[in-house]
């Protein structure tokens, strides 16, 4: 992979934030005739981290940390290129990832990203996308957001936003779709708006049942209160979730199923110490309610 890096700081063309500016010319990010993947002359990953300073609430900015992490765990080198409003977005990543963000913030994205057409271009040829809440809505084929305007998205994944009541905000856990091999997934859900899937997208995962009645979340699902059992949605190597956390962090099994789409191959185990308990004791909180201060011993191994 061969990325050109954008600068660290938003150059003189970054657009004003009410203002989505046509993005400099996508061409000079497409580094000629390098082929996509890892396999290219540079074998390193390529992940593209959209727009951050736009879409990264609660800590989505933590999933990039999460995936270079555990891809150096397996030997693998990642080249992340950071995009800001007005900075090209690279053609030639392997993995893209866009969080969450205020309504405003993602509406901005998302005319960005249209006019960019980089990252529909990029789907076609295979790269995966990994998107969080906004990031979700935005990658949809629409999104409405308060006040009830309704905003085209990039329609890479089938699935429409609208608006839902009340907010939904609080702990999820849930158990992804048994085609992604995947343990279950715990995370934060805050979001105003509620997806629905159409017949091209799967769920990403269905919610867990409460012991007394009820789901641990809210999740997909328009109008509201109760969501319609389900969580996020996927569809070939494009995935969305409602959940912040970081959720990569809270779920590395997901991080690993998308560096394994992004590198085209499986990943070698890669342990990280202390996340089997800390996953055991949200999921017990989220499931109870209550926090069991004996599920975690915090002692360092000497
Ligand atoms: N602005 C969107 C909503 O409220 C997404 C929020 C978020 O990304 N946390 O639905």
């Amino acid at each position: 992979m061969n990325m050109p890096a954008n600068p660290a700081q938003p150059s003189g063309r970054a657009a004003p934030p009410n203002v989505p500016a046509p993005p400099a010319s996508d061409a000079a990010a497409r580094p000629g005739t390098a082929p996509a993947g890892p396999s290219g002359p540079d074998s390193r990953l390529g992940i593209v981290h959209l727009y951050p300073t736009l879409m990264g609430t609660y800590g989505d900015a933590g999933n990039v940390a999460v995936l270079r992490h555990r891809a150096a765990g397996r030997g693998i080198g990642v080249e992340i290129v950071t995009v800001g409003p007005g900075d090209p977005v690279p053609a030639l990543g392997d993995l893209y990832v866009i969080g969450g963000g205020e309504d405003h913030g993602q509406v901005v994205a998302a005319r960005l990203l249209r006019q960019s057409g980089a990252l529909a271009a990029a789907v076609t040829r295979g790269a995966a996308v990994f998107a969080v809440c906004a990031g979700l809505q935005v990658i949809g084929t629409d999104f409405e957001v308060a006040g009830g305007a309704i905003e085209p998205g990039l329609g890479l994944l089938d699935a429409r936003t609208r608006r839902r009541e009340p907010r939904a905000v609080g702990e999820v856990l849930a158990d992804p779709d048994p085609a992604l091999g995947l343990d279950f997934l715990t995370g934060y859900e805050n979001h105003g708006g509620g997806t629905e899937l159409g017949d091209g997208a799967r769920p990403l995962a269905r919610l867990r049942e409460r012991p007394g009645g009820g789901h641990t979340g809210i999740g997909n699902g328009a109008g509201g209160p109760a969501g319609d059992g389900t969580e996020g949605a996927y569809a070939g190597h494009v995935l969305g979730t409602y959940l912040h956390g970081p959720v990569l962090a809270r779920n590395p099994g997901l991080a690993d199923l998308l560096l394994a789409w992004a590198a085209g191959r499986d990943l070698a185990p890669f342990a990280a110490p202390y996340v089997p308990e800390l996953r055991a004791e949200r999921a017990a909180y989220v499931t109870a309610g209550t926090l069991s201060p004996a599920a975690f011993d915090p002692a360092v191994p000497s």
